[in-house]
């Protein structure tokens, strides 16, 4: 048995919503990664199970190594089909917020759908300071994933027999991905509990792993050489890597949406590298997108906050910066011995 975590009061409450809904919208933050899609379309496969009429909305596109999650196919992209979401909400009386604490996670046009909505909504999260504007909020930071609290609520509503194959994928693949292979956190007993479960389910975790891990394009994995070799800066007496990334770059190695993703892990497999950060340029958008990882007690989310208008987990967050390049990455490297 798993102990358990989530309030009483929260999942009643949820339960109570989940069934006198009949459209349920699920929605999810920006540049979703594996626990946005993942802990998504785990909800989605559930609440089919339920028999309820469901959609799942990103405000842009996933990364291609999660389009074999089953449904993937399913999920509709609000900047492309930004009319069809517009209609889905119009129509929905329950929302559930995966992934995310604050409404502005999910981009600016989506924000303002979610915000004049009537809907109820319902919060599943792990990220710390959750927003107070959700009619139920299920946010556990000391979960590995929203995938997590998705799985501990689905069961504790008394639906662990709906939990089918494809929910239980996407929860495993979810799981996975935000903990870097189970390789960070991921001490908990129980999540190994939980994973038990998965693959009682039929979750196949060796082929999940092979999907999502050894699937690169010849691109990408020149890219990673090149970052290495050329572009990763250490600076050993802050234990700290720096990697800069311009558009012209990512273009010379054709990069694709997500192929960016885990290379800020990399200088992590250095001795003494303690913390690691991608300045990545995103010339539309007008801003420098930051990714900080970090081993131990240096606090990122702490430093993105305050100097990067982010946030996100003590050890990985990320945040943004709107003047150079050269200007992030010198308050960088002054503010980072505060964190040490
Ligand atoms: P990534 O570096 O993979 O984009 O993000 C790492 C973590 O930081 C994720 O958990 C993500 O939710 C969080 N994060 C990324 N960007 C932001 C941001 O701009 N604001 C906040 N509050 N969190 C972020
Ligand atoms: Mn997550």
């Amino acid at each position: 048995m798993i102990s358990k975590i989530i309030e009483e009061a929260k999942v009643q409450q949820a339960k109570k919503l989940i069934e006198k809904s009949q459209k349920i919208i699920i929605v999810s933050h920006m540049s979703p990664d594996g626990d946005a899609v993942g802990s998504s379309l785990a909800m989605y496969h559930f609440l089919l199970e339920l028999e309820k009429d469901v959609q799942v909305i990103l405000p842009d596109a996933f990364p291609d190594f999660l389009n074999w999650l089953n449904a993937s196919g399913d999920i509709l992209l609000y900047d492309r089909y930004p009319q069809y979401a517009e209609e889905a909400f119009d129509a929905a009386d329950l929302i559930l917020c995966m992934d995310f604490n604050s409404h502005h996670r999910v981009g600016e046009n989506l924000k303002q759908l979610l915000e004049k909505s009537s809907a109820k909504k319902i919060l599943i999260d792990h990220h710390l300071d959750p927003d107070e504007t959700f009619d139920v909020s299920i946010s556990y930071p000391s979960m590995c994933a929203t995938a997590e609290v998705a799985f501990r609520l689905i069961c504790r509503m008394g639906y662990f027999e709906e939990i089918n194959r494809n929910c239980a994928e996407a929860i495993y693949t979810a799981m996975m991905t935000d903990t870097g292979r189970f390789s960070y956190n991921s001490d908990s007993p129980e999540i190994y509990y939980i994973i038990a479960e998965l693959i009682k389910k039929g979750v196949n975790k060796d082929e999940i792993h092979r999907r999502v891990y050894q699937n690169e394009s010849l691109d990408r994995m020149r890219l990673r050489g090149y970052i290495i070799y050329e572009k990763m800066k250490v600076i050993p007496t802050l234990q700290c890597a720096i990697i800069t990334l311009t558009e012209d770059e990512m273009l010379h190695f054709n990069c694709q949406k997500g192929d960016t993703e885990g290379l800020v892990n990399i200088p992590l497999d250095i001795k003494n590298v303690n913390c690691s950060v991608l300045f990545k340029e995103d010339r539309q958008a007008g801003k420098i997108k930051i990714s900080f990882r970090s081993i131990g007690s240096i606090a990122v989310n702490e430093l993105s906050n305050k100097y990067f208008n982010g946030g996100g987990h003590k050890n990985a967050a990320g945040g943004s910066w709107y003047a150079s390049m050269e200007e992030a990455v010198e308050l960088f490297k002054k503010v980072l011995p505060d964190y040490m």
